[in-house]
């Protein structure tokens, strides 16, 4: 399986990394290996400037390529939050040498995933509400209403790329107030109002 991941989905996520506003979405790839499967993340020894960023993920249930968004909703089986980790320093000097980001975005434990829930399409119809909590203080919220393309279009598009697989994973963009984790810090992840997930930085 793959993890396919979008970046700049949210306007305000655009504006505080003071990026510009894509005209087709930003995707990057993450490896099998990128699996967070345990809730520690151990801070790797190649930065010191780590962040989360709390997505709405979805799975992939069967393999398709060139998939209308219309008919999107037909390939997804289950969805939840995932982070994506990032090392935000090894990705400054990639993106300021124009240079790819896997390095800051796709190494081992970069992508954690929440346990995930049935999916049912009639979901996609109203805003999916999100949070991130550290150390019980929230520092990121969002809705899938916010995002500049919905799952359906992520998918319509990414699969003009790739062959969608199943088990495939959705990384679906970060809204505003990603930061910096810090060893001992204690994350925990919320849909609506249900907590989803508790992960240590260690
Ligand atoms: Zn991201």
């Amino acid at each position: 399986m793959k993890f396919v991941c979008i970046g700049r989905n949210y306007v305000d996520h655009i504006k505080e990394l003071s990026n510009d506003r894509p005209s087709e979405p930003v995707v990057f790839i993450k490896p099998d290996t990128a699996l967070l499967d345990q809730n520690i993340f151990y801070y790797p020894r190649f930065s010191k400037d780590v962040h989360y960023e709390l997505e709405l993920v979805f799975r992939i249930s069967k393999i398709g390529k060139n998939i209308e968004s219309k008919y999107a909703h037909k390939y997804i089986d289950a969805y939840g939050l995932g982070i994506d980790f990032t090392a935000r320093d090894v990705q400054a000097k990639l993106k300021e040498k124009g240079l790819p980001w896997e390095k800051a975005k796709a190494f081992n434990g970069s992508a954690f995933l929440s346990g995930l829930k049935p999916f049912d399409p009639i979901l996609l119809d109203n805003p999916i509400y999100f949070h991130l909590e550290v150390n019980g203080q929230k520092v990121q919220d969002g809705d899938s209403s916010l995002m500049i393309w919905n799952v359906s279009e992520l998918i319509e598009d990414v699969s003009t790329y790739f062959t969608l697989k199943t088990g495939d994973i959705i990384f679906t963009g970060t809204p505003a107030g990603v930061g910096p984790v810090q060893i001992g810090d204690k994350l925990a992840g919320f849909l609506g109002s249900e907590k989803l997930f508790e992960l240590t930085i260690a």
